[in-house]
This record gives C-alpha cells, structure tokens and sequence, in this order.
C-alpha cells in the first residue's frame, strides 16, 4: 500500500500518522462471520445480489431486521468512485483528499 507519512517529534513521543489516497484504493474484501470464506471485488463489481448471502455457507449477510443493507454498499462504492473520478488527475477541484488511517498494531516485546 502506498501511503504518506508525517512524522512530529518532541522529549518522549514519536507521531506517525498515514495517509491514503482514494487512487491507492482498488479493492473490496468481505469476510463471512461464520465460516470465514471471503469474497473480493473491484470496486466496479458491486452489484445488486452480491452480498445477499455468503457465498460459501450461504448464511445471510446483508439482512439486518429483515430489511436489506446491500443498497447501502452499493451506494457507497457509486460515491467513491464518483469522488476518485473526480480527484484523479487532471483534476477541477481546488484541492486533493487522502484518507488517515490507523497505525498498524505493533507486535508485543
Ligand atoms: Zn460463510
């Protein structure tokens, strides 16, 4: 993964903090609670009946009180590559986007 660093200093603390750009983003991975199988995607291949039901032990996955979150998923990955689209170079926008995301865990000592 590509990502930018800042690192700020003082005495005692070290802070890293990561940043991603959407472009740096090119998949999706689901994994079943149940039997762990996993499904990965591009971002194009979401489509409607995808996340219905786990594709291995066919356990739901999208219900929640009988109503199906699926829409939700869909509409998020619409809107993302609506904005990458938009970020991607050559871009009209008056300024560019990067996502922060956590400091991996570090092992114990
Ligand atoms: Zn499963």
């Amino acid at each position: 993964m590509k990502y930018s660093v800042r690192t700020g200093a003082n005495e005692m603390t070290v802070q890293t903090r990561r940043f991603i750009d959407l472009a740096d983003i090119i998949g999706l991975r689901f994994e079943c609670k149940r039997c762990r199988a996993s499904l990965e995607l591009t971002l194009e291949r979401l489509e409607q009946g995808t996340l219905h039901k786990c594709p291995s032990c066919h356990r739901d996955w999208a219900l929640l009180n009988d109503v199906s979150r699926e829409g939700s998923f869909i509409q998020f990955v619409r809107c993302f590559n609506e904005l990458a689209k938009l970020l991607g170079e050559p871009s009209p926008l008056g300024f560019s986007l990067t996502l922060e995301i956590k400091e991996p865990a570090t092992p114990a000592q």
